[in-house]
């Protein structure tokens, strides 16, 4: 490797575009720096040295020197020294990783407080702030460079607080605070760690420090669910540090240039006086709204909202920031494009684009479909009952599930299919797990950028933080409110979006339509070339899912038109002994299914609609045999149940997966496909008789080979042309075959010809093709599989592009070699799954089709496939 120009980088020199070099926050605070923004001088570590240091295992050549360099020219700016006993200069070295990872990775502040400074630092505050300034400074070099256990060094703090009767370290004396720095320092000694008292030392084990939390478990979980690569390193910034806690005219806090939960276009903030900024974060103490900053530092509000004003243009964006007032002076300590709900999110991109902030294709870009997903997630029934507490509205969403009080549990639980809520007094980056496997997050602590606030937010899943009136007793396994007490197990339903907590199940609602939606969408759809058809098998589905963007019907499965009150139709054609016995059989059942089908067309009217003919194996319309057995030996069996019983039990099928389903029930039950295909052209026939366009397309299920789909094919042409015929009325129906086993993805040539489209049924494909029977690993096998990384991603969440992907995409290039107006679409599951859905797009599919409810999800990752949005989480 090449040594690199420089491996340190003053914040006077960088700018914004220098992310992947400078990390997020150091590009930032070089902008800040840049456009004129009050920040804290200092410099930035490169996240080349970075990865330097992980590749070579130790600090690379120079980097030393450099870090010398810039630091003495720090010295001289600011007239003040590292480790000088008069004048001492404090550093805070923050790691700063080229994507934003809250929390995730480790600070040190108040570097170069020690009691040889303490007279420096006395003369700067008092001796009250240069003992604080100490004692955190150990607790962080302790836990964060040394590595000892940050409960040792709670204990102490825990001691003093108690031995001086005050619920926080801020209410000790200054002699009880020289007691605690005694005292981590003891800790830290005891415990065998060795305390460099240079400065300088400090800040090069520091350094090393935040190079190594880069591969820290914390580090690595949050990288694995935002997809962020493993390889990028971290930057370390070392700034001059500025005191919030030196009384009460300093203070600290966070600011956002709009409201992040609900997207207004009003500042949004919190701060406390007299502290410095982790005590925001960590939400331990209660914070003060930023409309308070007015009232106590009138001007410094003022200018803080200038400041805000200038990232925002600057940015065209929302940004969030930290800042700190030091005896009235106000200091910009960090801004980033801000996280936001997923409400947030899509209000800002569309009133940015009325802004003239943005253009469209830019808004369409920021709504993840991860985060469209959360907008269109339930909330509380109007008329649920009224909530046991209420905290804030950290994540908006509803969830309904198990009180679990710990993250290990929840994990386990939630990864084996449970709906569990995660219930803590406050969470922080060893939960994330947790809050993953979680249906929802309630925090008793915390105001809207805790931790919980902001990673809920970012999972797109509900939370409500700062539920202050909640007790929770780990140990009892309890949280009381008031004198109600829930426990662990009992059910709770929580509503992020309006910060609600209720006992038991409380039923949920979907919000109503946010004109924001719509808009955004229209975007999306005059971006998209893919397009979207829905899953849908009623006239009540196929209104909703035309309601919710469908540009057709793209899978409607016949077997749902059998069950209910026709099941002892369809059980009298399954019973029957002959062909004739049969076809009677069928009458009633074809009449009830001509209805369903005129009016499908008819809410469809002009529009694809994909039938499937029938497909599951026909045991499925039977009585379960077990069931039967027990009433045999209760001798409760009627005649007429003993039929059922023998026929279940001849049909009974050791693997129905691989059984006689599909085409091949078609073959040996052609009556079967006859009357629903006679079904489909009659009620087109009806429907055109009466003006309308019933556009029927006729798919044939789970074919292997080409005979079998001519067989099919001739079957539905045969069957149509006698019913127009007789009609005297010609129907625009097409033909389709299913792509769902391997073989007829290997066969798409021969197959291509005899049809005019091709539907993967990518939920077969990918079980036949892994050999995986879905629902027999979906709790087992493949959550482990995942975690050991065994394999890339759940398949049948997400379409494999490296197995099942390769057979669609033969399929789909081989097929159209053959026909070349041949059309294809996809109809599994994963027709609504963003990444599945970029995959399609890359393989020329003409449309896409899935359940009503991720249409509007699927129309937005339609969009970005066209659009080419790439980068982490941009498809999740
Ligand atoms: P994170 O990425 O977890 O927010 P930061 O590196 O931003 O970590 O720092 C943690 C806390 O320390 C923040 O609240 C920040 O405001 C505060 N802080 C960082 N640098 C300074 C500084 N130079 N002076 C005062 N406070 C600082
Ligand atoms: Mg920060
Ligand atoms: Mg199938």
């Amino acid at each position: 490797m090449n040594k690199p120009e420089s491996y340190v980088v003053p914040f006077s020199e960088g700018s914004a575009d220098q992310k992947y070099l400078l990390g997020g926050k150091g590009a930032n605070l070089a902008e800040m720096t840049r456009i004129g923004l009050p920040v804290p001088p200092g410099f930035i570590v490169t996240t080349e040295a970075c990865r330097r240091y992980m590749a070579e295992g130790g600090s690379p050549e120079g980097l030393f020197e450099e870090v010398e360099a810039a630091l003495t020219d720090l010295e001289e700016q600011v007239g003040r020294r590292l480790g000088d006993p008069e004048s001492p200069l404090l550093l805070s070295v923050r790691s700063g990783a080229v994507f934003s990872m809250p929390g995730m990775m480790d600070t040190v502040l108040n570097l170069g407080a020690m009691p040889s400074t303490a007279d420096g630092l006395a003369a700067l505050g008092d001796e009250w702030f240069a003992q604080d300034a100490t004692r955190r400074f150990l607790e962080m070099f302790g836990r964060v460079v040394l590595g000892v256990d940050s409960e040792l060094i709670e204990r102490n703090i825990d001691e003093a607080n108690a031995a001086a009767g005050v619920e926080t370290e801020r209410d000790l004396t200054t002699e009880q605070l020289a007691e605690v720095v005694a005292a981590h320092r003891r800790t830290i000694a005891d415990a065998g760690f060795e305390l460099p008292e240079d400065p300088r030392d400090q800040l090069r084990l520091a350094i090393e420090a935040v190079f190594r939390s880069w591969n820290g478990d914390r580090a690595r979980a949050y990288r694995r669910i935002e997809d962020i690569p493993d390889d990028l390193g971290t930057a370390v910034n070392v700034q001059m540090m500025v005191f919030g806690n030196l009384g009460d005219r300093s203070a600290t806090g966070v600011a956002f240039t709009r409201d992040p939960a609900t997207g207004e276009k009003v500042p949004y903030g919190d701060f406390l006086i007299g502290a410095q900024g982790e005590d925001v974060v960590a939400g331990t103490r209660r914070v003060e709204p930023l409309s308070h900053l007015e009232t106590e530092f009138p001007a410094l509000h003022k200018e803080l909202l200038g400041h805000l004003d200038t990232l925002e243009a600057h940015y065209h964006d929302m940004c969030d920031i930290e800042f700190t007032i030091e005896e009235d002076k106000l200091w910009m300590l960090q801004t980033r494009v801000g996280k936001r709900s997923a409400t947030a999110a899509l209000r800002m991109a569309v009133e940015m684009v009325d802004e003239g902030l943005i253009d469209e294709d830019e808004a369409v870009t920021r709504i993840r479909p991860r985060q469209l997903e959360a907008l269109l997630h339930p909330r509380f029934a109007a008329d649920a009952p009224p909530p046991l507490t209420t905290g804030l509205a950290a994540s908006p969403g509803a969830a309904v599930g198990k009180v679990v009080l710990s993250s290990k549990e929840a994990k386990e639980r939630g990864l084996a299919g449970e709906s569990v809520i995660l219930v803590r007094p406050e969470t922080s980056p060893e939960d994330l797990e947790g809050m993953v496997a979680s249906a929802g997050m309630l925090t008793a602590r915390g105001g809207l950028v805790s931790h919980a606030a902001v990673v809920a937010r970012g999972l797109g899943k509900p939370a409500v933080c700062g539920a202050h009136e909640l007790r929770i007793d780990g140990e009892a396994g309890t949280v009381t409110v008031g004198d109600v007490v829930i426990r662990a197990n009992d059910i709770i339903s929580i509503d992020g979006t309006t910060g609600q907590v209720a006992l038991g199940e409380v039923e949920l609602e979907i919000p109503d339509d946010d004109p924001n939606v719509d808009r955004l969408l229209s975007w999306a759809d005059s971006r998209r070339t893919l397009h979207i058809f829905a899953n849908a098998d009623t006239p009540d589905d196929a209104r909703r899912a035309l309601a919710a963007g469908a540009e057709g019907i793209g899978l409607c499965r016949t077997e749902h038109q059998f069950l209910g009150d026709r099941l002892p139709l369809i059980q009298q054609v399954i019973l029957s002994n002959s062909e004739d016995e049969e076809r009677e059989a069928l009458v009633a059942l074809e009449r009830s299914q001509k209805e369903d089908f005129e009016q499908l067309f008819e809410v469809m009217d002009g529009l694809r609609v994909v039938i499937r003919l029938l497909d599951p194996p026909l045991h499925e319309f039977l009585p379960d045999v077990e069931s039967l057995h027990i009433k045999k030996a209760l001798g409760t069996l009627t005649d007429e149940e003993r039929r059922l019983m023998e026929v279940a039990e001849q049909l009974q099928e050791h693997d129905p997966m691989l059984g006689v389903r599909g085409i091949r029930l078609g073959i040996l039950r052609p009556e079967v496909y006859r009357s629903q295909v006679r079904a489909i052209i009659e009620a087109a026939v009806i429907r055109v008789e009466a003006g309308g366009d019933p556009k029927p397309e006729i798919m044939l299920p789970l074919v292997g080979t080409s005979q079998e789909l001519e067989w099919g094919v001739n079957l539905i042409h045969t069957t149509a042309r006698a019913v127009l015929d007789k009609a005297g009325v010609e129907v625009d129906y097409t033909t389709a075959t299913m792509i769902e086993t391997p073989r007829a993805a290997l066969r798409a040539k021969m197959l291509a010809p005899q049809v005019d489209a091709f539907s993967f049924g990518t939920n077969d494909l990918t079980q036949l093709t892994f050999g995986l029977s879905r629902d027999d690993v979906e709790a087992t096998y493949i959550p482990r599989g995942l975690e050991l990384k065994l394999l890339p991603v759940d398949p049948f969440r997400t379409l494999d592009p490296d197995g099942v992907g390769r057979l669609v995409e033969m399929a789909v290039k081989e097929g159209r070699e053959a026909k070349p107006d041949l059309v294809t679409g996809i109809c599994g599951e994963h027709g609504g799954d963003a990444d599945s859905i970029h995959f399609c797009h890359r393989v020329g599919m003409n449309h896409v089709s899935c359940s009503a409810s991720r249409l509007e999800v699927a129309r937005l990752a339609a969009a970005h496939a066209a659009m080419e949005v790439t980068g982490p989480g941009s498809t999740a």
